[in-house]
């Protein structure tokens, strides 16, 4: 089988400067906020998974790099930790271009925070953040990529992948066939994808507050029936969830591992930044 590279990155890339066009609570372990404005007509919506650094004011305020490409980062760290603005990953939820949208007449990125308290960096800005607020945004492409002889797709993850599996479901073929798998906190977080009719969505509800995060999601997987063959796996979530559910795919599915895209978003006890 051909190698396939990890990401689809976009073509252009650059630091887009946005505002913060709306925020709402949209269940009870999520918050939306809608970022827009003339800054975000550089924007080029790929659909999927597709993810950004989001950057978000520091302790003085938001000050970006300049840089285009991967040298933002030394950019960053030569800000000093009084100047650096926050820098966390996240997944477009939804995208309107100029004039389909809800606030006004900018194009519109929605945005869904999974919640973890209001004291961590990024959420304590989602819980907080009003409209005018501004960030800066650098795309960073898609990974979902199943092969072209996959006949079945496997998509699993918790709280923070809903955004990755709705996007990924929103933007497959609509004859594709398989099953998501996805842990959230509480029922009323689920929400409507609008999967194709040929895969099946289970959420999946962590009642139980000792269990591991993404014991529940491991478990379904456990027990899924796959077809033989054909099967591309897409795991997004916290690092043992998506190490343990890949490990299962690969070494007891016989899944060949080119065929499972497997990503931690976030890992128990370490801030991202
Ligand atoms: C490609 C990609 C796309 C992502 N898309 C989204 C998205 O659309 N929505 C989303 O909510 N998240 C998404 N994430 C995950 C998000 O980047 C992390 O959860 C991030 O760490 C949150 O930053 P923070 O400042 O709130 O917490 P941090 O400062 O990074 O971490 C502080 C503490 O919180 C814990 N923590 C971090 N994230 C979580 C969590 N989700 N649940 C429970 N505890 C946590 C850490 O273990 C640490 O102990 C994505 C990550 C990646 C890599």
């Amino acid at each position: 089988m051909a190698k396939r590279t990890k990401y689809v990155k976009p073509e252009q890339r650059e630091i887009l400067t946005a505002e913060v066009l709306a925020s709402k609570q949209i269940s009870p372990n999520f918050v939306r906020v809608t970022i827009g404005g003339a800054g975000l007509a550089g924007f080029t919506p790929m659909g999927f998974d597709q993810w950004f650094r989001l950057f978000m004011p520091g302790r003085n305020g938001l000050r970006l790099p300049s840089a285009a490409n991967n040298l933002w980062y030394a950019q960053y760290l030569m800000m000093g930790k009084e100047q650096r603005p926050v820098v966390r990953n996240y997944t477009v939820r939804a995208w309107r271009p100029a004039g389909a949208g809800e606030f006004g007449e900018s194009g519109e990125l929605d945005i869904d925070f999974a919640m973890h308290g209001t004291e961590t960096p990024a959420c304590g800005w989602a819980a907080g953040v009003t409209p005018g607020g501004q960030v800066g945004l650098l795309d960073e492409g898609i990974m979902y990529q199943a092969p072209q002889d996959s006949s079945y797709s496997l998509l699993v993850g918790d709280e923070s992948a809903l955004a990755a599996i709705a996007g990924v479901l929103r933007s497959a073929p609509r004859d594709l066939r398989g099953a998501a798998y996805i842990e959230i906190v509480h029922p009323d977080d689920a929400q409507d994808l609008g999967e194709p009719e040929g895969v099946q969505v289970n959420w999946l509800v962590r009642t139980n507050p000792t269990a591991a995060i993404g014991s529940l999601a491991q478990e379904a997987v456990r027990g899924a029936e796959l077809p033989a063959q054909g099967v591309y796996g897409f795991v997004a979530g916290e690092q043992k969830l998506t190490s343990g559910v890949r490990r299962h795919l690969v070494e007891e599915r016989a899944i060949p591992k080119a065929d499972v895209t497997f990503t931690g978003y976030w890992r128990v006890g370490k801030a991202a930044g």
